[in-house]
């Protein structure tokens, strides 16, 4: 992998049904032209449980496809032994990263073993052999009673072994820099993945927006009331919106973009051809 100004990472999520399996690996074929340095993969993301494919996929991210990736793994309803049955699937084929979360809670499923997030990156690290990413909130967590706790509980997350930190996905890049500089006053110094997702939809960001509390800027709104009957028109104005941010992001020196794909290489090719220019 050459080196770059910038990292240049996507995430995929694994389809909801067995049957569609095939869907994303269509969607690979045409992601690995991007040339990423890594391909992350959810894991029950937003209450779906489609765990055991995220393993799989991730397995031949790296093996198939030759391209780093990271799997997602979650506290949601994790036993210690569960655990240990995926990491050495995960040692065995060769996956060496991992995105450590809590995970988004599922109705009528307990957490399991571990009760937040910390408490799985040290169970990882003790396990050994993996490098450990974690989760963090620019505008703090939905849970969280301020910003500053929710970094005070993230500085903790970190001393537990997190090497890089990928963030929750923002339209307004001010909370970005006003967090990298509370998180770096409270002594986090790992490297920061900006999370970035195209506004493509207009009822999958506003309850995006609702579910992991993202607000949404006046300039955003905008485009949503002007394009939001208009899907097409919304699509394109949503990269454009996108392309403004990253480049904004990469002027100010961001360590890494992430890009949600949303599982759409229309999408992600788009955006990767108008920033190329820069990595
Ligand atoms: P934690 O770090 O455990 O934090 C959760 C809350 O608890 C925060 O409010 C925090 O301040 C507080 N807290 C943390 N530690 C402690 C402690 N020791 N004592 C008291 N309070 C504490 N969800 C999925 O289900 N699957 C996915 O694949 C997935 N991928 C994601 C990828 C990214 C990049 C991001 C940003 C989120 C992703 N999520 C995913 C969502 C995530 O699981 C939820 O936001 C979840 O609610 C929090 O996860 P966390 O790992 O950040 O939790």
């Amino acid at each position: 992998m050459q080196k770059r100004n910038f990292k240049f990472s996507l995430e995929i999520f694994p389809p909801k049904k067995d049957s569609d399996i095939k869907t994303i690996y269509d969607t690979l074929d045409e992601l690995k032209d991007l040339n990423p340095d890594f391909i992350s993969v959810t894991y029950g993301a937003l209450g779906s449980l489609n765990n055991n494919k995220t393993v799989k996929i991730a397995s031949d991210i790296k093996n198939q496809y030759g391209i780093e990736s990271v799997a997602h793994l979650t506290c949601v309803g994790l036993k210690k032994n569960d655990c240990d049955i995926i990491l050495n699937e995960l040692k065995n084929n060769n996956v060496k990263n991992i995105l450590a979360l809590r995970g988004d809670l599922v109705p009528g499923i307990e957490l399991g073993d571990f009760k937040y997030a910390n408490e799985l990156v040290s169970y990882i690290n003790e396990f050994g052999g993996f490098n450990v990413f974690g989760a963090c909130y620019p505008e703090g967590h939905l849970e969280a009673a301020s910003l500053d706790e929710d970094i005070y509980n993230l500085k903790n997350k970190v001393d537990c072994g997190v090497k890089s930190l990928i963030t929750q996905l923002f339209f307004d890049n001010k909370h970005f820099y006003k967090f990298q500089k509370m998180a770096l006053e409270k002594g986090i110094t790992v490297p920061i993945e900006a999370g970035i997702m195209p506004i493509t939809n207009k009822k999958q960001i506003e309850k995006m927006s609702n579910t992991c509390g993202a607000s949404i800027p006046d300039s955003v709104q905008l485009l949503l009331d002007k394009y939001g009957d208009n899907p097409e028109q919304l699509r394109e104005e949503g990269i454009k919106y996108a392309v403004e941010q990253i480049k904004d992001l990469i002027n100010h020196g961001v360590y890494g973009i992430h890009l949600y794909t949303m599982n759409s290489p229309y999408i992600a090719k788009k955006i990767y051809e108008q920033i190329k220019h820069l990595m």
